[in-house]
């Protein structure tokens, strides 16, 4: 019989209310024939009331505290389904990723699952049980909890969905994903479909609907994702492999996300020296902060500026071994105010002069650009926060996105 792996996101199982809805669309599509995995988050705001509560005692939690911290939310609201299931006459079974076995390795607060032993499922699932699973989870070879970082229950749902060759459904507050975030721009789009590439792209670049590890894995295995509202029959989109890239590429760019969780540092009038750049940046890539966006002025005197951007989340860390090189406010310039905004599409493949629409748009209409990269089907742009809601605008009007 076909195993579905369904997920339900936080706002879906926000209060008991929720639950019991969700426990009820469960049991009737368990009724419909299904066997049913159900992955689900923490209740509504837990995860963020949680980070709060740690950070009224200290700015610098450890790691591994933080992952067991974090880990009891998703325990909560996993037992509470599994409850509201049975008190619906089905059985059903919770189980934390310790004791299904969801092995995790690298740092805390952003580890990768790289295996699940999938036998406690498989047998709750021939007992006719629907089995319940703690997203956001997994247990690390020292057998400590870690967590796969904000948003990581979509890659629990996919990766159990993977292990079990399964289908794989993710419901939300939104009934698929759009053009643009519909909170940001509400005469945004819904798609159908949407190729793996792009919204790895855009889930990467800020597109908070998934999380971009879920889509890395459902590409490699090739395991389509649906995703659609909690507790609805709308039809929502389906992230796959689309085999028809030819219609695609007869729009340039499929979807726009932003994101102002970066912070850009300029390090000024240093040695243009490829040993020095190399050793700085090598020495925050230890650390496993990603580098993203870089640019570089051209040299004066043998002297350049150079700039790049990383996350906010990383940026004291950053700031501890870049200080080792360079310190002091004439060397080192921290722009906190940027907006990473990005166009994606695999029609750029095809299709030239993307970016010079996009130039002359932002050009007409005065927003700055302080920093830009490009792939083969994005652009990036690094902007004023206070710029944000016009580009958008400007830019999904342009595309007609
Ligand atoms: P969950 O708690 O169910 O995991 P999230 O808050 O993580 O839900 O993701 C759903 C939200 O993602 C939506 O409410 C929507 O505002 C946002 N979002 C961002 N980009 C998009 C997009 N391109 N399409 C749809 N939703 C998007
Ligand atoms: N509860 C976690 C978070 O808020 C994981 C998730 O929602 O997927 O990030
Ligand atoms: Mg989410």
């Amino acid at each position: 019989m076909a195993v579905v792996v369904q997920k339900y996101g936080g706002s879906s199982v926000g209060n008991i209310e929720k639950i019991k809805k969700v426990a009820e669309t469960v049991v009737k599509r368990k009724r419909a024939g299904d066997d049913l995995v159900i992955v689900v988050s923490a209740m509504g705001d837990t995860t963020d009331e949680l980070i709060e509560m740690a950070n009224q005692i200290t700015d610098t939690p450890d790691k591994r505290e933080m992952d067991a911290l974090l880990s009891t939310g998703e325990m909560i609201s996993c037992a509470l389904l599994a409850i509201a299931i049975q008190s619906l006459g089905e059985e059903a079974i919770s189980y934390t990723a310790y004791q299904i076995g969801i092995k995790t390795s690298g740092q805390y607060g952003k580890s990768l699952i790289y295996d699940i032993d999938n036998k406690k499922i498989k047998k709750s699932l021939n007992e006719g049980k629907i089995v319940i699973v703690a997203g956001f989870q997994g247990v690390n070879e020292e057998g400590d909890i870690t967590t796969l970082g904000r948003g990581g229950s979509d890659t629990s749902a996919v990766a159990i969905a993977v292990k079990l060759k399964g289908s794989c459904e993710i419901y939300t507050d939104v009934d698929g994903i759009y053009s643009v975030d519909p909170r940001k721009y509400k005469n945004a789009k819904k798609l159908d479909e949407i190729d793996y590439e792009e919204m790895l792209e855009l889930s990467s670049l800020g597109a908070q609907v998934m999380h971009s590890r879920s889509i890395e894995l459902g590409q490699k295995y090739g395991i389509p994702i649906y995703v659609g509202l909690s507790n609805s029959d709308i039809k929502g989109t389906v992230i796959k492999e689309v085999a028809n890239k030819m219609n695609m590429e007869s729009k340039p760019i499929t979807g726009l996300a932003t994101s102002d969780d970066d912070v850009a540092i300029t390090i000024r009038d240093i040695d243009n020296d490829i040993n020095l750049l190399s050793d700085i940046f090598e020495s925050v890539a230890k650390k496993r902060i990603n580098i993203d966006m870089i640019s570089q002025t051209a040299p004066m005197n043998n002297k350049v500026n150079i700039s790049f951007t990383l996350p906010k989340a990383d940026l004291k860390e950053a700031l501890d071994i870049i200080e080792k090189f360079y310190s002091g406010k004439d060397k080192l310039f921290i722009d906190e105010d940027i907006t990473k905004f990005s166009i994606v599409g695999i029609g750029m493949k095809t299709t030239s002069g993307v970016a010079a629409r996009v130039f002359k748009v932002f050009k007409l209409n005065k927003i700055e650009v302080k920093m830009i990269t490009t792939s083969e089907i994005r652009i990036t742009c690094a902007i004023k926060q206070e710029d944000k809601q016009k580009a958008i605008e400007l830019i999904a009007t342009e595309f007609n996105l």
